[in-house]
């Protein structure tokens, strides 16, 4: 789905996604986006991100809040360090500056696409899942292999935010503000302190490790070392 208001450059991103092989529809209005993404069925988002109607950060923010995990390619014509944050804060997947090439936007859909499959699987519209590991939204129940892991409510918050992530690193900043809604980091170490509590229940005693450490300060949840 191209969400994109200007009709020039959402005309040319259509064509230019079809000579590249891949199907594609516009909507040109950011309210009318999310419903369309909501309802599901397409592969991939690129997602413009001043918009009439609903901006592109507060879609994805919403979808991603419901669980969806299409994935979002964020485009925009500023561009700056800051925005790209922000597109990637609150749930995109990539982040094109305007202008780009129409290749370059499908090379990376491809990759979108790729990255997707390893995304949590929805097992139903309250599950998230990775491997043996599941979470129940609704009961804010985890468990392991079918045996129930005994987690705290901000310990399952930690959890289904690592696993709307799956695949992707989170860095102390993300996780200070989805979990605990720090917007500044105060220096503590309450996010170490918290992912080896999480770690200890989730992965000790079993072979396959899901929690991993990356950098020595940022964190990713996934089958395997990353
Ligand atoms: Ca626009």
């Amino acid at each position: 789905l191209i969400v994109e208001d200007e009709k020039r450059m959402a005309s040319l991103l259509l064509d230019g996604l079809r000579d590249q092989g891949l199907a594609a529809e516009v909507c040109g209005r950011g309210d009318e986006a999310l419903e369309l993404l909501r309802m599901g069925g397409f592969d991939a988002a690129v997602l413009d991100i001043m918009l009439p109607g609903r901006d592109g950060i507060s879609i994805t923010k919403e979808l991603r809040a419901w669980g969806n995990q299409v994935p979002i390619l964020m485009v925009s014509a500023l561009g700056s360090v800051d925005e790209r944050v922000a597109g990637i804060e609150a749930g995109a997947d990539d982040y094109l500056a305007k202008p780009f090439s129409v290749k370059e936007l499908a090379a990376r859909l491809k990759a979108l696409g790729r990255r997707s499959l390893k995304m949590p699987q929805q097992t139903g519209e309250h599950m998230l899942s990775l491997a043996d590991l599941t979470l129940d939204l609704h009961r804010r129940e985890a468990r392991r292999g079918g045996e129930r892991l005994n987690l705290s409510a901000r310990e399952t918050l930690l959890l289904e935010v690592l696993l709307r992530h799956t695949g992707h690193i989170c860095g102390r900043r993300l996780l200070l503000e989805e979990v605990w809604e720090y917007h500044f980091d105060q220096g503590s170490n309450l996010v170490d302190v918290f992912i080896r509590r999480l770690r200890q229940k989730l992965d000790i005693g079993h072979e396959l490790k899901l929690l991993h450490t990356v950098r020595g300060a940022d964190y990713v949840l996934q089958e395997g070392a990353p």
